[in-house]
């Protein structure tokens, strides 16, 4: 019987199911989205009981469409939008709070006081990470800080906290302890735990410096497992969405996952995806390397008992979503797609900048003072050139993370693989070429994020044997290299250097 594997893809804005067959292709899938809640300007929170209860909806609907039951997959695989931070009670699994999410910038104060502290090369060296407020760790305190009775019932024992991977495993496996029942098995793997700022890299494991430093009792952490674990996290339940018992064995935050479903496995190789950000991943291999040009330094994947593999990381906060505001709140066009057509109905942007440092700027600046700005405007700027330098915005900042790669590394980068929602816009691509003056490759396989939470899976049931099995999956779609000259290429990118020292200091503190 012709087996298939299971991803569950749990977004910033949306959740999905996905099985994918031997050769890596997609056999069914369905996504639902959930609320984004924004209590007050720059907070963002999610409701963990919808993301469950979404996930719940999509596995069956995936399972539906196919045809199939839980007898026919292999293995399950979990990706996740990373850093999101949840606190729940373990004997019944309510929530102590909304999720906060990574996007979420509440913890600027306590950022500041541990920077003001002298804690920042700490955490740099141990956890690879900047003070920013994108981590879960602070978002923890602000928790335990700012929610009524939560330091008392964290201290008692009664509290677990995870990123959303752990939040579903511990479902999926479990959930809350009824009868005699089995409870869920609390659980996260080294990439979602190296985004938390409490994990050593060296190590793998929690630290006690940087517990101690944050105040944040061991006993709320989940266990930190391999990414792809033969030992198995969990049976999924009988009687939970999948109807029967499989095994949850493979976890990736949703960066490295597209990393592995991009096939980056030897060191030097990268993938850029586009979607509400960027997110740029260069394969170091075994060493950790430490950014001098505001990188962050994470593990990449840690598969079976090998040896974990690291990654230098840029994360640009606004790509895609840069054509979300085009679109919802300038209304200067309909529809992503639509970026495309108008943006090449102009020669250039007409020496237009538009720095979309919406949330501060993340890589390389770090800086959350910085607002964006649009720059170099005359009578001669039209709607054309703003959506053509919103697209131009995407890849000079991909160019920024990827200078910053080349330095840190030593090595210019060949080639760039790219995958996410955005990369569907050819001439973006071509953009983006010509900006780096690299070539741009694209895959045909575009959901690999979800395709590297069940390579992750796989591998540890055996349904793929081995690395070298899985690059046989990955083929090109279409490359792009650049079509214009260096001295083009210089001049429009001192130009966005301008435009970038124009968005910084502009909050005041
Ligand atoms: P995420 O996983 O972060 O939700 P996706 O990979 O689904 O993101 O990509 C969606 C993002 O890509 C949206 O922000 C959208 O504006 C952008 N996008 C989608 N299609 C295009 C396009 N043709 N041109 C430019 N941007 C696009």
């Amino acid at each position: 019987m012709t087996k298939y594997v299971a991803a569950i893809d749990s977004g910033t804005t949306s959740t999905r199911c996905m099985l994918f067959d031997h050769s890596g292709s997609v056999v069914a899938s369905d996504q639902r989205e959930h609320e984004q809640i924004f209590p007050r300007s720059g907070w963002v929170e999610h409701n963990p009981a919808e993301i469950w209860q979404r996930t719940q909806q999509v596995i069956r609907a995936a399972l539906d469409k196919a045809g199939i039951t839980a007898a026919d997959i292999a293995a399950i695989g979990i990706t996740n939008q990373r850093e999101t931070a949840i606190l729940w009670d373990r004997h019944t699994g309510e929530p102590a709070h909304n999720a906060i999410v990574w996007q979420d910038t509440r913890t600027d104060r306590i950022c500041k006081e541990l920077e003001a502290a002298g804690h920042a090369d700490t955490f740099y060296r141990k956890a690879g990470l900047p003070l920013a407020t994108y981590f879960s760790g602070p978002k923890i305190r602000w928790l335990l800080d700012n929610v009524p009775g939560l330091q008392a019932r964290a201290e008692a024992g009664d509290l677990l906290f995870g990123t959303v991977d752990s939040w579903l495993i511990w479902h999926l496996t479990g959930g809350p302890a009824t009868g005699g029942s089995a409870t869920g098995q609390h659980i996260t793997d080294p990439t979602n735990a190296s985004r938390t700022m409490l994990m050593d890299l060296e190590t793998l494991d929690w630290d006690d410096e940087l517990l101690g430093i944050l105040q944040i009792p061991r006993s709320l952490l989940p266990e930190i497992r391999p990414s792809s674990d033969p030992r198995f996290y969990g049976m999924t339940l009988a009687d939970g969405p999948f109807g029967g018992e499989i095994p949850v064995c493979g976890n990736l935050g949703d960066q490295q996952a597209a990393t592995v479903g991009q096939n980056c496995f030897a060191p030097g190789e990268a993938k850029n995806t586009y979607g509400t950000g960027c997110f740029m991943l260069l394969n170091t291999g075994q060493e950790i390397v430490h950014s001098r040009n505001g990188l962050l330094t994470t593990v990449c994947y840690q598969f079976g008992e090998s040896r974990p593999v690291y990654a230098l990381e840029g994360s640009i906060a606004m790509a895609g979503a840069t054509i979300q505001w085009l679109r919802d709140n300038l209304q200067l066009i309909q529809n992503a797609a639509e970026s495309e057509t108008i943006a090449q109905s102009v020669d250039d942007a007409g020496g237009c900048y538009l720095v979309p440092a919406f949330s501060g700027l993340y890589a390389p600046y770090w800086r959350s003072d910085a607002r964006g700005v649009l720059v170099g405007l005359t009578r001669y700027i039209n709607r054309a050139h703003i959506v053509r330098a919103a697209l131009e915005s995407i890849c000079y900042q991909t160019r920024e993370v990827l200078e910053a790669m080349n330095a840190d590394s030593g090595v210019p980068l060949k080639a760039l693989k790219v995958d996410g929602g955005a990369t569907a816009n050819n001439f973006l691509m071509q953009l983006q070429a010509d900006i780096l003056g690299t070539e741009v490759i694209r895959p045909v396989v575009a959901e690999t994020t979800s395709l590297g939470a069940a390579y992750a899976a796989g591998l540890a049931v055996g349904y793929w044997e081995n690395l070298e099995s899985l690059r046989a999956n990955w083929q090109v779609d279409r490359r792009w290299q650049s079509r214009i000259d260096e001295s083009q290429r210089e001049s429009g990118f001192a130009g966005w250097k301008k435009a970038v020292a124009r968005t910084l200091d502009w909050v005041e503190p």
